[in-house]
């Protein structure tokens, strides 16, 4: 059995040789107490690695508290002061790398290769957020009425929460948390239950920088510990990330009491390939778009669109590529795709190839059937090729969330753009052409948040937000990039006047007053 992550991390758990991980409160791990637990896998060689304590209302209770005292001290410190902490910590993450991604292939699967990536785009938004200074200037105007200034200005909100799915179990709460917490909140992350290494290991390091105890904590459990945190009346902000069934009960509990909520729910990406790509790189960019990270990303590409004639090549090289990829431990070299996460998720992808061979689609690559030497027990599945399918199919309509690629056939651009504009999911969708004419018209007429043109995962940089649009996000805000600092932060307008004397005093004034 492989060790615990870290000797601080866990105690000794009930079955030899596994660990129990608890949360992170108050700058210190604190072992779980309840019963409540549940397994933490290694998907690679399928074995339990961990067993996680999951929060009850006691831990929650104190998290929230301790978050809520730290608030004060921590809102009250300069910009400048919080954006130093936040240089330390990306100065620690850097030294930390290789054991964080080692981490996150452990819990997770994906390849050591895209945990480095991972990594790199969440360190990507503490640098973002190391310019705090500057993104909280508010505006000023001089003189709105003789003697009569104004401006603006953001304040933090308090404690702020984040709930975060599996296959980014660092990326995506460093949407989160640096920039929460650089405006001046104190933070409490629920990460995934399935992959709680990283996460936990990530808070040390941040009180490893000189962060404050209590300022980033992380409480570990399951929809029962979320309830209890979106029930806290002293949690202020809510943001999630995960799929839409939950995203949507996130927002309405959340927004029923009374927080601010963003709520980031699942997806379906299109990649049209017109006639006129370039259908090499078309084809590279749907296969590793549709199975890196074993299509668990929000931002994969699930459906290939292909338009008129690019259909019959750009399907025979999918299949060929797709057959010939290199499935394995996600921390072997040369390995393209690594296990999915658990067994249940296996199981769930493995049906949705079942309802597509019902539904009429063709199955040109199955997937189904994969066995690793050395490693039999691992949850391992292969990339899958379905072509023709239509979208009255539940593979085209629902997320699979798996390497599941399917091939509709359109004759247009305009069919193309009809089927993006009227699925339920409108996170990410590209384009591949050589026309800047398709080009433009697609950027502007599809809908969906987030769009590639020659790229098939457009994922903003940090400076810039995230979002997908209709049922992949709910609330109005993107997360991270300007959004971020939006959302973590509540605008104030000053308007002042400093009369010379008292003399000055004109008495009442019954109208709403009227400057200029
Ligand atoms: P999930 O919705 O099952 O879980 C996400 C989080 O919610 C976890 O922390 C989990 O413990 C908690 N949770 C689960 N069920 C709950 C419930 N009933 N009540 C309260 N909390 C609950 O998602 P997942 O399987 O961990 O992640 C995969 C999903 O996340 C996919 O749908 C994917 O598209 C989505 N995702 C979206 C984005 C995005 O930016 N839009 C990014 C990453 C992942």
């Amino acid at each position: 059995m492989s060790p615990c992550p870290t000797p601080d991390q866990a105690v000794q758990g009930t079955a030899p040789g596994i660990c129990r991980l608890g949360h992170y409160i108050g700058g210190k791990y604190r072992p779980q107490n309840s019963a409540r637990t549940g397994p933490v896998y290694e998907p690679a060689s399928g074995m339990l690695r961990a067993e996680l304590g999951y929060a009850g209302r006691d831990e929650v209770e104190t998290a929230v508290s301790v978050a809520a005292a730290a608030f004060p001290a921590w809102a009250g410190l300069p910009p400048l002061r919080r954006a130093r902490v936040l240089f330390r910590y990306r100065e620690i993450l850097e030294t930390q790398r290789a054991a964080l991604a080692e981490l996150i292939t452990r819990e997770h699967g994906k390849t050591l290769e895209d945990a480095h990536g991972e990594l790199q785009r969440g360190i990507e938004v503490v640098e973002f957020a190391c310019g705090i200074p500057h993104l909280l200037k508010g505006e000023y105007s001089d003189s709105v009425s003789a003697g009569v200034d104004s401006w603006s200005l953001r304040q933090p909100l308090g404690v702020c929460l984040g709930i975060t799915p599996f296959n980014f179990p660092a990326m995506v709460p460093m949407w989160m948390y640096p920039i929460a917490i650089a405006c001046g909140n104190t933070f409490v992350l629920k990460p995934s239950e399935k992959d709680p290494s990283c996460p936990l290991r990530l808070a040390e390091l941040f009180t490893e920088a000189g962060l404050p105890a209590g300022v980033f904590n992380v409480v570990n459990g399951d929809q029962e510990t979320v309830n209890a945190l979106l029930a806290e009346p002293r949690v202020a902000a809510v943001s999630f990330v995960g799929s839409t069934p939950v995203a949507e009960h996130i927002y309405s509990v959340a927004g029923r009491n009374g927080k601010r909520v963003q709520a980031l729910g699942g997806a379906k990406n299109h990649l049209v390939v017109m006639p006129d790509a370039d259908l090499e790189r078309a084809a590279d960019a749907l296969i590793g778009s549709a199975y890196g990270s074993a299509g668990e990303r929000c931002m994969s590409i699930s459906v290939a669109v292909a338009v008129g004639a690019a259909a019959d090549p750009l399907v025979a090289n999918l299949a060929a590529r797709a057959r010939a990829l290199r499935i394995g431990p996600g921390h072997q070299l040369n390995v393209d795709m690594g296990p999915l996460v658990t067994p249940d998720h296996r199981k769930r992808v493995r049906s949705y190839i079942e309802v597509g061979l019902a539904e009429g689609a063709v199955l040109l690559v199955d997937g189904r059937d994969c066995s690793i030497a050395g490693y039999e027990n691992g949850f391992y599945i292969a990339p899958s090729l379905f072509d023709r399918v239509t979208p009255a199919m539940r593979i085209y309509r629902e997320e699979i969330f798996g390497p599941v690629l399917s091939v509709v056939r359109v004759a247009d651009l305009d069919t193309a753009l009809e089927l993006i504009n009227h699925h339920e999911y409108g996170n990410g969708a590209a384009l591949f052409t050589r026309s800047g004419g398709a080009a433009r018209r697609f950027a502007h007429a599809a809908h969906a948040g987030m769009i590639g043109i020659n790229i098939p995962v457009p994922v903003p940089m940090a400076f810039h937000s995230f979002g997908g649009w209709k049922r992949s996000l709910f609330g109005p805000l993107h997360i991270h990039g300007p959004d971020g600092v939006r959302f973590y932060t509540r605008l104030k307008t000053v308007t002042a006047r400093w009369p010379e004397t008292s003399g000055d005093n004109d008495g009442p004034d019954f109208s709403l007053p009227a400057f200029g």
